[in-house]
């Protein structure tokens, strides 16, 4: 059987696409809003339950005569385990692992807001995923340098490359020590959250889309040179 070239392409783009797109949710519409909408809504807090403000936003970041540094985001406080999404519709530009943020996302959004997520327990989302308002990222943990702390996720974002405070685009209770509450509860969600974060392996979740990427790049490499020798047979 003689396969044309164009449906060799064809194959090829469908085999590629389906590859470097992993589990992208259908496409969405950008939430509709313009830049002086910021603080008007079409934003959601990256937690949809209860969460408490463990250290709010400060833009001084230079160290401070008191030794303390500002704060460059705001750490929503809740048990491990518990689920995080994006700000807003986007596309994941950055998963990855280090030793300040533990287990990282990165999301850049329409009308030029980025988001950053740090300190997760498990990671869902892999570089390249479009995000809706409703697509687990991971979830609440502490890694990184809040191994020693209560569970809370440190969200920042800037817009047009401005850290700005998250309060401009969501509602931010006011800063609590841990409560009784909390304290009764534990710092886990449940078992199975724990047992989840316990089996997660940033390093794997990461590899694994390399070699799907990586297997992708060859297919690309293959149609372009496919690509040079039909114009040359031209
Ligand atoms: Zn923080």
């Amino acid at each position: 059987m003689v396969v044309s070239p164009s449906s060799m392409i064809d194959k090829l783009i469908s085999e590629v696409s389906s590859l470097v797109g992993g589990h992208s949710a259908p496409a969405t519409k950008a939430p509709a809003t313009r830049s002086n909408d910021v603080a008007t809504g079409g934003y959601q807090a990256p937690i949809k339950g209860n969460w408490a403000n463990s250290g709010g936003f400060d833009s001084s970041g230079a160290l401070r005569p008191n030794g303390r540094r500002g704060h460059s985001g705001v750490d929503m406080r809740a048990p491990a385990g518990t689920p995080l999404y994006p700000m807003a519709p986007g596309v994941v530009t950055n998963v990855g692992t280090d030793q300040l943020g533990g287990n990282v996302v990165n999301i850049q959004h329409a009308n030029g807001v980025r988001t950053y997520y740090a300190h997760l327990s498990t990671v869902k989302v892999q570089k390249g995923d479009q995000v809706t308002n409703d697509t687990v990222i991971g979830a609440v943990g502490n890694t990184g340098n809040a191994s020693a702390t209560y569970p809370h996720c440190h969200f920042q974002v800037w817009k047009d490359g401005q850290l700005t405070d998250p309060a401009h685009f969501f509602s931010i209770p006011p800063y609590t020590n841990l409560s009784a509450e909390e304290k009764k509860q534990g710092p886990w969600l449940s078992d199975q959250a724990r047992q989840e974060a316990q089996a997660f392996n940033m390093q794997d979740h990461v590899s694994q889309k390399n070699k799907t990427a990586s297997k992708a790049d060859k297919l690309l490499k293959i149609a372009f040179e496919y690509c040079k020798i039909i114009d040359q047979s031209k």
